[in-house]
Formats: structure tokens, C-alpha cells, sequence
């Protein structure tokens, strides 16, 4: 097999992994076609996003110059405590310890984005090479490529298929069967929201909830998860000036959070909800944090309906090694863990830039395909894997998740 030359790659997923792996292969040369199921890339899963050199230092790898100086632009400036800091009720500190991986220091130090927007930033460019409201249903490999099906029947032919497709991967799926995803349900916190940063909220807020990413108790077992965003710019006015041609929303400036319901109160999934339901979340919110610090109150009021959402927590128990294939897998379609480490993101996008690297030795004629995937799947493993068992720990003692193995759901629901 002579593969010394750019390939043609296919992406199941235009979430964080499939949209970096796509940039940074046009980057080096090669050709994409991504796949992504839903109509538009604006699901709710998450607002702001936490990142460390891990993640930051990936998006510098794939992306062009341009792109990557957007990106820092519409950062959030490091907050002054490195650190996930535990609260009592009333806002008093508790206990802290140092986020996971090394920060991005530097002297734009920057600690985060609004996820929207770092999507919007990582779809820039691609055109119609992102074709969205296409689900992939499976994929046949041979000796010489990998045709991909849709779900409406149509079908492509490329080198190799990235399976980018989350959690509940498609590709995964097919791949290894046996792999189940590990629902944990939404205890302790998994409805989230945001409110907007008005001058009102910002006087009542003490200043320690702008120095980090807070986890706020109280001794009913109530939770609270606070992150203050605040770009540098807002996103709309320095994709005007950085990169015209790449639309983004405009951002300027939110608290994310994450609140407990009160015991009883049932949350239906998302499918289920209707034009009453982020109301009726809100109200047990809002009796979950009654007698807590009025900015708690405040923060839980203030939110916008619209942008509550339920999110199921899930981890997968991936396998430990395989043969390589044509066929390989990104992001949390390889490693779905648990939140509470804010590390999710910051290794899908290292995955993107190591498999980018690893094809590039392809196309530079210094490796065949299938070695040069197994390397990076090799590199995946050994970067991601101690972190996926560590989320399971962490969750038992911060945060959310709770680590109730109440049931296990098919490989691929
Ligand atoms: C509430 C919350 C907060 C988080 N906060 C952080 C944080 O602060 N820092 C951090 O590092 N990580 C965080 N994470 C984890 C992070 O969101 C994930 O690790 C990351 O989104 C994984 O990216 P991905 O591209 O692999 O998957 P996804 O973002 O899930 O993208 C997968 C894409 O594939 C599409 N898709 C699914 N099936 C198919 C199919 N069959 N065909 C085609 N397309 C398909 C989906 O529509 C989606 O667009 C958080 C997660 C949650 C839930």
C-alpha cells in the first residue's frame, strides 16, 4: 500500500474533535468531508468551557494562525486561583485543589471559552466539507479505502473515517460492540444555565466567585457549580477585525451554573421537556439553594429559560487495545468520562492534533496508514485513559455525576 500522498479523510462528528481534526488536516494539505448529525451546531451541551495548556496547546497545533489568535481573543482572561474551589453556602471557602494539567500561561494566559464560540471558530472555513443533518449508520472498510453510509442511504468513499461522534458513537459502535457507555444519571448537579452578568448581579457577587470554577454545598447536599466567563473581546467585534470571513455570535459575558433540584423533583430528558419545563427546574433550583448567599439566589433567578438544559452524565469503559484499521476514533467517542475534571475537551482536542501529526507522517512517506494510526491510538491510550479513571475518583468526592452505576445502557443508544 503506497499511501505517500494527502488523504481524503472522513469525520463522523462536527463536535470539538471532529471540527480540530478537520482544521488541522486542511492545515497540512489533505482533504475532509465531515458528517455531523444534527441540523446546526448549536446544541446545548455546556457553556463555558475550562481549558489547560493540554487543550490550549492542541487548538495552536491544527489550527491556522489566524483562527488560533480568534480563539485566544475570545478567551477568558486565567482567573486568579488555578483551582477547583469548594464553598459552604454562604460563599466561605472550604477546601481547594489545583485544576488537572498545566494552565495556559503565556501572556495572553487564558483559561477558557464559551463553547459556541470556540465551535463556531473550529467550523470556520470548511464550507460545504461540513455537511450537517447527515448521521453516519455505518461503514464497510477494504484494502484499499472506507466507504461511509448515511442515514438517508447516501454514501463516501475516503482513506480513513475519524469517528468524532461523541459518546454514543455510531463508529465506536460498529468498531468495538462491546464497549457499553456507563449512564450515571444527573445527581447532584446536570440541569445547567446561564445568567447573564448585569452590573446588579456583579455588585452582589463576592469577589471569590470570580477567581476560579466553585462548587458551592450545603449540608442537605445541595450543589452549586459556578463559572464567571468573561472574554476578552466579544466575539462577534474581534472576528471582524481577526478573520471577516468567520462568523461568530456575539458573547460578551455570563455566569455558567449548575444547580441541585430538590429531592423528588424528577427531570425528565431531554426529549421530553416541554415550554414549561425550565420553569418548573428553576423553581426546585431555587428551593434547593433557599437560606443560601443572596448571590445564590440571585445567580439561580437570573437565569435565562431558554438556556436551561438537562445533561445525562455517562463514561465509557473503552477498550484497552486493538489492531489497528482504517477506521479510528476521536474525543469521547474513545473516552467519554464524567465532567467534573473539565478534561473531556482538553483531550479530544490533543487527539486531534496527534492523529493530524501522525497522518502528516503518512503523506511525508515516513509511515504506512494503519502504523500511523495505531500510533496515535497508542498515544491516545496511554494520555487519556489515566485521566477517564481518575474522572471516576474525583466524582466520588466533588461535583457531579455521582457515581451511581444505576444502569448501563447499549454501545450506541
Ligand atoms: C456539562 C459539561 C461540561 C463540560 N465541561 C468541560 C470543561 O470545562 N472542559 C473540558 O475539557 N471538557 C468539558 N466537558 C467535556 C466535553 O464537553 C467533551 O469531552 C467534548 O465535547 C467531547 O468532544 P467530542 O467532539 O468528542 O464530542 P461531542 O462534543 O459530543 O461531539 C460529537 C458530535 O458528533 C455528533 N454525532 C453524534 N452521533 C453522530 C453520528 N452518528 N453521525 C454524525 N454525527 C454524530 C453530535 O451531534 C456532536 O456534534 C464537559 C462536558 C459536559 C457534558
Amino acid at each position: 500500500m503506497n499511501d505517500d500522498r494527502p488523504l481524503h479523510v472522513l469525520i463522523a462528528g462536527g463536535g470539538l474533535a471532529g471540527l480540530a481534526t478537520a482544521q488541522g488536516l486542511l492545515r497540512s494539505g489533505h482533504t475532509v468531508e465531515v458528517f455531523e448529525r444534527d441540523v446546526d451546531l448549536d446544541r446545548k451541551q455546556g457553556y463555558y468551557l475550562h481549558f489547560n495548556a493540554i487543550g490550549g496547546e492542541a487548538l495552536r497545533r491544527v489550527l491556522p494562525d489566524d483562527l488560533f489568535e480568534l480563539y485566544l481573543e475570545t478567551s477568558r482572561e486565567s482567573y486568579d486561583r488555578p483551582e477547583s474551589i469548594v464553598l459552604d453556602n454562604q460563599f466561605n471557602e472550604l477546601s481547594s485543589r489545583p485544576h488537572m494539567g498545566p494552565p495556559n500561561t503565556g501572556p495572553r494566559a487564558h483559561t477558557g471559552v464559551h463553547r459556541r464560540t470556540l465551535r463556531q471558530v473550529l467550523s470556520g472555513r470548511l464550507g460545504d466539507r461540513l455537511h450537517v443533518g447527515a448521521p453516519v449508520v455505518s461503514y464497510d472498510q477494504d484494502a484499499d479505502g472506507v466507504t461511509v453510509t448515511l442515514a438517508d442511504g447516501r454514501t463516501a468513499r475516503g482513506d480513513v473515517l475519524v469517528g468524532a461522534d461523541g459518546i454514543r458513537s455510531a463508529v465506536r459502535g460498529q468498531l468495538f460492540p462491546d464497549v457499553p457507555v456507563v449512564a450515571t444519571g444527573i445527581k447532584g448537579i446536570g440541569v445547567y444555565g446561564r445568567t447573564p452578568l448585569t452590573p446588579e448581579l456583579d455588585e452582589l457577587m463576592p469577589d471569590i466567585l470570580n477567581q476560579g470554577v466553585l462548587m458551592a454545598v450545603d449540608r442537605k447536599g445541595s450543589r452549586l457549580l459556578i463559572a464567571t466567563f468573561r472574554p476578552r473581546r466579544a466575539a462577534d467585534e474581534a472576528a471582524a477585525e481577526i478573520a471577516p470571513d468567520v462568523h461568530l455570535d456575539p458573547e460578551s459575558g455570563y455566569v455558567m451554573i449548575s444547580c441541585s433540584v430538590t429531592p423528588g423533583t424528577v427531570v425528565p430528558p431531554t426529549r421530553e421537556w416541554t415550554a414549561e419545563t425550565p420553569g418548573l427546574m428553576q423553581e426546585s433550583m431555587l428551593a434547593a439553594v433557599e437560606g443560601w448567599h443572596p448571590a445564590a439566589q440571585a445567580l439561580v433567578a437570573g437565569m435565562d429559560p431558554d438556556s436551561i438544559f438537562m445533561i445525562p452524565f455517562g463514561f465509557i469503559e473503552p477498550k484497552e487495545s486493538w489492531e489497528p484499521s482504517r477506521v479510528t476514533i476521536v474525543g469521547d467517542a474513545a473516552h467519554g468520562m464524567l465532567p467534573t475534571l473539565g478534561m473531556g475537551a482538553n483531550l479530544s482536542l490533543n487527539d486531534a492534533a496527534l492523529l493530524v501529526e501522525q497522518l502528516d507522517r503518512v503523506a511525508r512517506g515516513e509511515a504506512q496508514l494503519i502504523e500511523a494510526i495505531g500510533g496515535y491510538e497508542q498515544q491516545m491510550r496511554e494520555t487519556a485513559y489515566p485521566i477517564l479513571r481518575m474522572t471516576l475518583d474525583h466524582d466520588k468526592n466533588f461535583g457531579g455525576g455521582g457515581l451511581a452505576k444505576a444502569s448501563q445502557e447499549p454501545a450506541t443508544s
